[in-house]
């Protein structure tokens, strides 16, 4: 169980730095003139300081690619947003210059469809993939996935103590995916010194606390959330992420709920996009009207299955799209979504869908 071990031991890592500060503030405390105190405890709280806000300081290093003062960029061909037809579940592929990254990974059902999807597409090699948070419908296929297309980074939340706590109501898609992650940590660790051993798998902020932010080819991808270590629903574990090529910016955020949309907003995060991943498949526990507007995008593009059990998307969100008069794109109407963007203006490889919503199908209207 490398993987396991690793990703435990960076966790013990991050609750050491705090418990060391606090041992050097008592150390400094000890024996000292009320001056020394004061001055021990400045310095004490400038290092904590630094440690509990990372996310200002990598706030502050984005390149505000929609700013009217930045210099035109020349970008080298186009980015493709693939959003794949994998049923009531999410997995998009995004592929600019030579470089490709995979957005959740289907469910555990679709895990083969997914993989031949990318393989046809003459993909095989995937050089981050992102696993937003631990449901089937997202993470499902990662194990078919991991065992048949090599990849070079996993990005998922720190989820392992929790799944671990189920027992035997643990899914077998997450055993699936452990295992593949397993194999590939063992394989990349052959005679490696236990101390220098790595994982695959990458949590979405390091250990100093900052939030991930890297490129796939010339587009720059950077994670929002999830922003709290602990959730009482599986769905706020979801990475949140924006993806930018140009000035064209594409917003994630896998089932996130509307408490997490809210808090995206309170970060003060740059939500302006074109394009947004419906949350939750067009649930009304996310897509909140204020979330909505934050983002004000130009069009919706709706990751689910017809006639799916859970009626998605929703009369009320469904509805809510139609009155701000946002376009949707939608896997279960129009099957593979293909976007295309040369960073300034984008077009999709089908029409904009209808606004009928899940239920609506069913009842065969
Ligand atoms: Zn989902």
């Amino acid at each position: 169980m490398v993987a396991i071990e690793t990703v435990k031991k960076m966790k013990v890592f991050r609750r050491l730095s705090f418990l060391s500060i606090l041992l050097v503030m008592c150390l400094l405390l000890t024996g000292c003139t009320d001056q020394q105190v004061e001055d021990a405890i400045d310095i004490g709280v400038d290092i904590l300081f630094e440690i509990l806000t990372p996310e200002d300081e990598t706030t502050s290093e984005i390149e505000d690619t929609n700013s009217p003062n930045s210099e035109p960029v020349i970008l080298d061909g186009t980015m493709e947003v693939h959003f794949i037809d994998v049923g009531q579940a999410d997995s998009t592929l995004i592929i600019q210059g030579d470089e490709v990254m995979l957005f959740d990974a289907a469910t555990k059902k679709r895990g083969d469809d997914l993989v031949a999807y990318i393989q046809d597409l003459g993909i095989d090699y995937i050089d981050v993939v992102v696993l937003s948070h631990p449901h089937d419908d997202h993470m499902g296929g990662a194990g078919e996935l991991l065992s048949n297309i090599k990849v070079g980074k996993v990005y998922g939340p720190d989820i392992f103590e929790l799944m671990d706590s189920l027992g035997d109501d643990t899914p077998g898609w997450y055993e699936d995916m452990v295992n593949a992650v397993d194999a590939i940590d063992a394989e990349q660790n052959k005679g490696v010194p236990e101390n220098q051993q790595t994982s695959i798998w990458h949590f979405p902020r390091n250990s100093n606390g900052e939030f991930a932010k890297f490129n796939i080819g010339e587009a720059i991808v950077e994670f929002y959330a999830p922003l709290e270590d602990e959730y009482s629903d599986k769905n706020d574990y979801s990475i949140c992420a924006k993806v930018s090529f140009g000035t064209v910016d594409i917003m994630f955020t896998g089932d996130a709920t509307s408490s997490v949309e809210k808090d995206l907003i309170e970060e003060g995060y740059n939500l302006d996009v074109e394009i947004f991943q419906a949350g939750h498949h067009g649930s009304d526990t996310s897509n909140s009207k204020e979330f909505l507007e934050a983002m004000s995008p130009k069009c919706i593009v709706i990751s689910c299955g017809m006639k799916n059990q859970y009626d998605h998307p929703v009369e009320s969100v469904i509805e809510l799209y139609k009155e701000m008069n946002i376009p949707v794109y939608r896997t279960d109407e129009s099957g593979n979504i293909v976007m295309t963007t040369d960073g300034a203006t984008y077009s999709f490889n089908v029409d904009p869908g209808t606004y009928t919503s899940g239920a609506d199908y069913k009842k065969g209207n």
